[in-house]
């Protein structure tokens, strides 16, 4: 799904300066908010340090009909190389807190807080649940509305209650069920509803810190082995039913296959390198390419993991 918009108005940008002030950044670049590090500009950018703030700032926007749209990360996104016309919320709500007196144990974040952070302030616990997700470099927020997941777990795994600010229905309490989880994906992504998550909370075991720490370790090591470092967007398409994606573009011969500075890994064939200043059109390019051919080769239509920002052409291909 692309989110596109038009450009602000000048009305518009007014009532964003009158409300908030110096909070308010204007026409800032989007790469130093991805890990890909590519897209254009963002009309306006407000940063937001809590969760009554987020709540507070979507309401504003959601009421003053400007549209907007949160960055956790930026690790899940393919901006435009136009940028996007609206504002970005970008979610800087990080507080943390531990539980280890309730039953279940729980750890609570705010959605802006990063996850692996999340998961190694739980094993410096000895609490094991949410130890997969050490390295997953998204926020709490990014991780349950596209349920991430890693070596056989996911975020609705230890998901027990989140807190969200739904453009239609205010701030709500939800359970994990509600969010209605799939493969990478909740309800809020499938059906693009307008919300932000605030909050959420995991429930998580006790175990010892020597064997929390210890899978942490195994699943380091087994990313650096075959997972490329550098600016990339992470997997880059959902694994079809049964496959691996990675394994679908490797083998249809496209490893280390570029178009301008984006190129295929040629450490894991899912993951698109940004190896040399690659346009955002550089990467739409070549996922198409990577659709085209894989589809052509195996007649499996690779849908996108990540989520399309701003405007992008197919008149193209
Ligand atoms: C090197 C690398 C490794 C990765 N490894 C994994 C992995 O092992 N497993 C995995 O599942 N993913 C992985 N990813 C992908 C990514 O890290 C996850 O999808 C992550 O959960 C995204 O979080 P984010 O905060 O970066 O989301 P963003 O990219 O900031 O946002 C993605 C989408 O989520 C929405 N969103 C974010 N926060 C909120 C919120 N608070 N409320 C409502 N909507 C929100 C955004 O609006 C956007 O639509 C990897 C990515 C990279 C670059």
């Amino acid at each position: 799904m692309q989110k596109v918009t038009a450009p602000l108005s000048n009305t518009q940008m007014v009532e964003l300066r009158d409300k908030f002030g110096s909070v308010l950044q204007e026409n800032v670049s989007l790469s130093f908010y991805t890990t890909a590090h590519v897209g254009g500009k963002a009309d306006a950018l407000i940063p937001a340090n809590s969760a009554d703030e987020l709540a507070n700032t979507a309401a504003f926007l959601w009421e003053a009909q400007i549209p907007f749209i949160l960055i956790g990360g930026g690790s899940n996104v393919l901006v435009s190389d136009e940028g996007y016309h609206g504002v970005i919320l970008l979610n800087h709500a990080r507080n943390i807190r531990i539980d280890t007196h309730t039953t279940p144990m729980v750890a609570f974040a705010e959605s802006g807080a990063n996850f692996g952070g999340l998961a190694r302030q739980a094993a410096l616990r000895g609490m094991s649940g949410i130890e997969w997700a050490a390295n997953v470099p998204g926020s709490v927020g990014g991780a349950v509305y596209g349920n991430a997941g890693a070596f056989g777990s996911n975020t609705q795994a230890s998901l027990t209650s989140v807190d969200l600010i739904l453009k239609d229905g205010g701030r709500q309490s939800w359970t994990a069920d509600q969010m209605k989880y799939q493969y990478r994906s909740s309800i809020l992504k499938r059906e693009q509803i307008s919300a932000v998550i605030l909050s959420a909370s995991f429930k998580l075991t006790q175990s010892d810190e020597e064997t929390v720490q210890k899978a942490i370790a195994a699943s380091t090591e087994k990313r650096k082995s075959t997972q490329p470092p550098g600016a990339s967007t992470g997997s880059t398409f959902k694994n079809p039913e049964g496959d691996h994606a990675g394994r679908l573009i490797e083998a249809a011969g496209l490893k280390g296959y570029g178009i301008g500075g984006a190129v295929i890994s040629p450490i894991h064939a899912n993951f698109i390198i940004n190896q040399n200043n690659a346009s955002a059109m550089d990467y739409y390019r070549l996922i198409r390419h990577i659709q085209k051919t894989v589809a052509d080769q195996f007649g499996v239509n690779l849908e996108l993991e990540i989520e399309l920002v701003g405007h992008f052409t197919d008149g193209e291909f």
